[in-house]
């Protein structure tokens, strides 16, 4: 007998893939267009986190909550608009009907491919073997893939935490709140915190940390909560302490004694790997500090038969990543194209209000990374602005290698930060040098060409113990 056909009379499947979102998704399709019997439990809804309740409705919402921005700005180029008037609910069932679509393309699109769909949630019996809740039926696969994703934390653990909602009942609400806390420093937070102060909502962040969005070039940090604290209740270096429920909605003990009378407290304090009950004891599968299931650089974990990509693994968890991630695991193992995701630059974008947009290292890494670095700095108020009369300002910047002139980092704050990242990360995963940008000739009058005609350092930093 061949390979292929002991596999079939071993196997009821050559991949059985736990979790349709985007890994998920991505692998199975993938798998199957290189000839591979695949099979797809999914418990919840096809299209996962990003497209059910993530990327694509929370970024409609941004989109929602900015028009608010342009009424105003009008005015400024000679249009009067009438008092704008929004409703939630017509914004609620427009945006729940486009995931809906989304929804069942993902479905189609699968189908389409030959994977089969199979609506329920699975678990792990052995190395070879997953066992589908629904029916108890047990399925014999050649390879298994956990694309099973992430789930939201709740913390800070305290009293009353239960009456606060998530990230996954926000997209729920049935009405708009007039107050709402948000507690969390992260993209999340800061995301959800834009959203509904634009919408009109009595908005307030509070963040454990004295910086927003660890991890971001610190500049950057402080604009951004410069900005956040002229347009919400901004509240710094603070805990939430206990939630009470009363007749007019919730109280919000901070901490520092202070209390906040709200409709909604959202908490949006990080998420983390969705493992519990998969059966990885069965197999022998230890998580690591973090609760994620580690794997190698080919996405395979310490059972040989059983890879895992997305936001399961804990590796950068961001749809592209496990899009990517699940599409070199399907090339690797059914394709013949051995490949894996490099994860040392990511271009990323948080839909606040400003955006911001960003690619490779902070000033601050790249000072101690590479010792001396040229800082680009270029901070306007973009040309929108000047009629309008918006205060908001533009912050940029490109942090260089002194010795490769190697551009190692862009950091933008502003109008269209996420799409203006996504052509700058080309060329800086290119290698481009500061020369590089240089020599491109600007697209004028646009803010992105600001990038291309900083010429003089607003400071150049040497390695530590140089003067
Ligand atoms: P998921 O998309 O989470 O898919 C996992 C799937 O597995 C789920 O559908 C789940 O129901 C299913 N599942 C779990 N266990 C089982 C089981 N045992 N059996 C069957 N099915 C199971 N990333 C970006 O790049 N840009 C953004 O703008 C962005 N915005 C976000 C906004 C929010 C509010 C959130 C929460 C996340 C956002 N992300 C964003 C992150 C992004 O959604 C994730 O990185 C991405 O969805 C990870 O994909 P995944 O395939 O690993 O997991
Ligand atoms: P993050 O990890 O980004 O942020 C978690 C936040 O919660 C941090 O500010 C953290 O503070 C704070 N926190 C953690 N524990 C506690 C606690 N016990 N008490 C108070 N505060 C606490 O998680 P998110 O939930 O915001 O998002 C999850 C991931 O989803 C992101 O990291 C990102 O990968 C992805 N995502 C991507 C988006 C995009 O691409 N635009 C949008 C939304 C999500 P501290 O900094 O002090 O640790």
């Amino acid at each position: 007998m061949t390979d292929a056909a002991s596999d079939r009379a071993d196997f009821d499947v050559d991949l059985f893939v736990i979790g349709g979102g985007s890994g998920g998704v991505r692998a199975a399709r993938i798998a199957a267009s290189h000839g591979a019997r695949v099979m797809l439990a999914e418990e919840y809804r096809v299209g996962g986190t990003c497209v059910i309740r993530g990327c694509v409705p929370k970024k409609l919402m941004v989109y929602a909550g900015r028009f608010a921005e342009e009424f105003e700005d009008a005015a400024g180029f000679g249009w009067s608009v009438p008092e704008p008037h929004f409703d939630w609910s017509v914004l609620k069932t427009r945006r729940d009907a486009e995931i809906a679509r989304l929804e069942a393309i993902y479905d189609t699109n699968l189908m389409r491919s030959g994977v089969d769909i199979e609506p329920t949630r699975a678990v792990i019996e052995d190395s070879h073997r997953v066992r589908l809740l629904s029916s108890s039926k047990v399925l014999r696969a050649k390879h298994i893939l956990l694309a099973v994703g992430g789930k939201p934390l709740k913390f800070p653990d305290i009293p009353g935490i239960e009456s606060a909602i998530t990230s996954n009942e926000v997209f729920e609400l049935t009405e708009k709140p007039d107050r709402i806390l948000v507690v969390g420093g992260g993209y999340i937070a800061v995301e959800f915190a834009g959203i509904f102060s634009n919408l009109g909502s009595r908005t307030t962040l509070l963040h454990r940390g004295t910086h927003l969005l660890r991890g971001f070039d610190d500049e950057i940090r402080e604009a951004l909560a410069e900005s956040y604290a002229k347009r919400m209740d901004l509240r710094l270096g603070r805990n939430l302490a206990r939630i009470d429920r009363t007749a007019g909605g919730l109280v919000a003990t901070l901490d520092d004694g202070v209390t906040l009378e709200v409709d909604q407290v959202l908490i949006a304090t990080g998420r983390a790997p969705n493992v519990a009950g998969l059966g990885l004891e069965r197999v022998g599968i230890a998580l690591d500090r973090n609760g994620a299931i580690p794997v190698d650089a080919f996405s395979q974990t310490a059972v040989p038969s059983i890879y895992a990509v997305g936001d399961v693994t804990n590796r950068a968890n961001l749809t592209p990543i496990a899009i990517r991630e699940g599409h070199a695991f399907a090339d690797t193992v059914f394709g013949a194209k051995p490949w894996s995701v490099d994860h040392s630059l990511i271009p990323t974008a948080v839909f606040s209000t400003p955006e911001i947009g960003t690619v490779g290292l902070t000033e601050a890494e790249a000072h101690a990374r590479h010792g001396s670095v040229d800082v680009y700095r270029s901070s306007f108020r973009p040309m929108k602005a000047t009629l309008s009369g918006r205060e908001d300002r533009m912050l940029m910047k490109v942090i260089v290698d002194v010795e490769t002139d190697r551009v190692l980092g862009v950091h933008i704050l502003g109008h269209d930060a996420g799409e203006m990242i996504q052509a700058v990360g080309i060329a800086v995963t290119m290698g481009a040098t500061k020369a590089d940008f240089d020599r491109t000739i600007a697209v004028h009058p646009t803010a992105g060409e600001e990038l291309v005609t900083m010429r003089v350092p607003a400071v150049t930093k040497r390695p530590v113990g140089v003067g």
